[in-house]
């Protein structure tokens, strides 16, 4: 695998390769990796030539000044998982490179950026438009890998795509889960064992939520309830929402819905979302 950790070498590098008949699958993480990347990574290679993975905390997307410091960075073990899967190339890149002198840039990405993880995280889907952004621009991929598991971030990156003509396909892989449930995040790692356990009552509440919609309670009435579920187990209930998956405006039919969930375990903030048809 070659590693890159600046812009103009990993550009120089891929430039030359670009052909018709040649294609570059991009993988964005944030590193501390697990199997849920890794089957992004797996994806990308099965349908292009080379598969770009990149591993970035980019500082513009949190709104949270300790979860920066303390997000996992595991890079040496990071890159021993992308050998394995080989993975062709990782590119690391430093902050000053990323953003350095460059212009701040904002987006006005509708009220898909402002609801749910936006309303949270005032500010974390231009971090997130921003550094997609500069990563496509960089790589120029044919298609770029991103997971359901944040769901809300597909839709915001799928309107950017679309509003500013990139030249991308986007792909939607599926949440990939512990055994108990609860969907892979690197954030899993900062959960001490009790909080471990706890965790798995976000993937139950989607799971309840979605039995109560199909047997066709109410969804405000089965919110309540997982609210004090949520609270029984020490886990503070941030939004339970059920939306269109086209839209993200409230649902009121089955076909086509999602139900999304953000909670608090501790001080670790997860999210997960379900599929209300599938
Ligand atoms: P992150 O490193 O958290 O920014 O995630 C990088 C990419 O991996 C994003 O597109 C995520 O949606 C995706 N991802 C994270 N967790 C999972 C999971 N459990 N299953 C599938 N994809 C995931």
């Amino acid at each position: 695998m070659r590693i890159f950790k600046e812009i103009g070498p990993l550009r120089a590098y891929l430039k030359p390769l670009q052909s018709p008949a040649f294609s570059v699958g991009f993988v964005p993480t944030m590193g501390a990796l697990h199997a849920g990347h890794l089957s992004l990574v797996r994806a990308s290679k099965g349908q292009n030539s080379l598969t770009v993975c990149s591993i970035y905390v980019n500082p513009a997307q949190f709104t949270n000044a300790a979860d920066l410091t303390h997000y996992p960075r595991t890079l040496e073990r990071d890159i021993n998982m992308l050998i394995e899967a080989s993975c062709d190339v990782l590119f690391c890149p430093e902050n000053d490179d990323m953003y350095g002198a460059a212009p701040y840039l904002s987006f006005d990405l509708g009220p898909a950026g402002d609801i749910l993880e936006g309303q949270f995280r005032p500010g974390h889907f231009n971090g997130v438009a921003l550094v997609v952004s500069k990563l496509f621009n960089i790589m120029q991929p044919q298609r770029a890998y991103f997971g359901q598991k944040d769901f809300q971030q597909f839709f915001i990156i799928d309107q950017l795509v679309r509003g500013l003509k990139y030249d991308v396909e986007l792909v939607c892989a599926p949440i990939v889960r512990e055994p108990d449930g609860l969907a892979m995040s690197s954030r899993n790692m900062r959960l001490n064992p009790d909080e471990r356990n706890r965790a798995a009552v976000l993937y139950q509440c989607l799971l309840q939520t979605r039995k109560g919609i199909l047997d066709g309670e109410l969804f405000e009435a089965l919110k309540s309830q997982m609210n004090e579920y949520c609270t029984t187990q020490r886990v503070v209930l941030e939004y339970l929402a059920w939306v269109d998956r086209k839209s993200l405006a409230p649902a009121d039919t089955v076909a086509d819905s999602i139900l999304l969930i953000a909670a608090r375990v501790g001080d670790i903030r997860l999210i997960d979302n379900l599929f209300v048809n599938e």
